[in-house]
């Protein structure tokens, strides 16, 4: 890179100097599927000769490819990203784990989250025993806002390697302003990874964090195919990453992460047919979201319905548990947040077929709940 071209990078610290020292020329595990030779009997992986019997093609009885470049190109353009940017794995969640382990040390380094948040990156950072800071959202007439000030301070003084911004929010909904994340990448540039989970991105109205990779080699941004793409249970998420900040990850990664069953799911759901509808039922719900929260707001015992870029709304009642327990007699399960912090009256709704949506809404405004 030229010197005026650097002068350009906002952040522009190799992201490798925040991988674990211990780990930085880790090579991890060498499977016998990572050496790239060419033969006619494969007698180097102790997998058995014939296929198993419930096994009608054959096709489960090698390891699986670790990383299928197939798959890393469909993901790559859906997401437009470079395939060197991204790696492919089970789900968003291996994705947070990855990050907590190959940057922080145990015992030593912190994340920060922001309160009421996904709850995976506190669990990551407990079983890895790695400290975690919350500068939790402050709320306001408008919504839900993350305070980056309070954040970038608390990075520099409470040893914080990670930061995870969710964005769409779970369970707020609520959207982080890019400009807001690209200036924080820019403080944090040396010290702190800035994480975007955009596990709703596909529901928000504008671009994804991708677009700052760029000029920010310190973000990092979490895809999956678990929500609007409607595969949860293929477990493929990403990480978009600095390429050599995405190599150092693959080397932390469990040798073979993907089985061939979910990658071929994934494969056709990446195909233009699929897309298509998928893309059609996103519409849906955005063509549902403003109606299902204001009818919500308007429901007897609503203290407020916050307005979502995902695919819920969150809801504070005057009795959450009678709404709770109203929804759930006629069959509705949803979730119940009042052991989050902050949300001791509130629950998120799931935006359902446009059928669905009219149910909950005829249930709740059926009386004060
Ligand atoms: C659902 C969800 C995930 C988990 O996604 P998987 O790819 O299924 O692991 C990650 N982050 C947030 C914010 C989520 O809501």
């Amino acid at each position: 890179m030229s010197a005026a071209a650097q002068q350009d990078v906002a952040s522009a610290t190799d992201p490798q100097a925040l991988v674990r020292e211990d780990l930085r020329d880790f090579a991890g595990y060498r499977s016998a599927r990572s050496e790239s030779l060419q033969g006619r009997i494969w007698l180097n992986a102790n997998e058995s000769p014939w296929r198993n019997d419930a096994d009608g093609d054959g096709t489960l009885r090698r390891y699986p490819d670790p990383q299928p470049q197939a798959l890393r190109n469909a993901l790559a353009d859906l997401y437009g990203c470079a395939p060197e940017q991204l790696l492919a794995g089970r789900g968003s969640d291996e994705g947070i784990d990855l990050l907590v382990r190959a940057v922080c040390r145990p015992g030593g380094d912190a994340i920060l989250i922001s309160t009421p948040t996904f709850g995976m990156y506190a669990v990551s950072a407990r079983l890895h025993g790695t400290r975690v800071v919350d500068v939790p959202l402050r709320e306001d007439a408008q919504g839900w806002q993350c305070d980056f000030a309070a954040v970038a301070t608390a990075v520099r003084r409470d040893g914080v390697k990670l930061v995870f911004l969710c964005s769409p929010g779970n369970p707020t909904g609520a959207l982080m302003p890019l400009s807001a994340i690209a200036a924080l990448a820019r403080q944090l540039d040396g010290q702190a990874l800035v994480v975007v989970d955009e596990a709703y991105q596909e529901y928000a109205n504008g671009p994804s964090a991708i677009t700052l990779l760029p000029a920010h080699r310190n973000v990092v941004v979490l895809r999956t195919l678990s929500k609007a793409h409607a595969l949860a249970a293929a477990r493929i998420g990403s990480v978009i990453a600095d390429p050599e900040l995405i190599e150092v990850l693959r080397r932390c990664q469990a040798p073979y992460p993907l089985p061939v069953a979910c990658v071929e799911q994934a494969l056709q759901a990446l195909a233009p047919a699929a897309r298509a509808a998928t893309g059609e039922h996103i519409a849906t719900v955005l063509g549902e979201r403003e109606s299902l929260r204001s009818a919500l707001a308007a429901a007897p015992g609503v203290r407020r319905a916050y307005a979502s870029s995902a695919n819920f709304v969150l809801v504070r009642f005057d009795d959450a548990q009678a709404a709770f327990d109203r929804l759930l007699s006629a069959g509705v399960v949803v979730r119940d947040m009042r052991a989050a912090p902050g949300l001791g009256d509130a629950l998120r709704i799931s935006i359902g077929t446009p059928e669905q949506n009219r149910q909950v809404i005829a249930l709740l405004a059926g009386g004060a709940a």
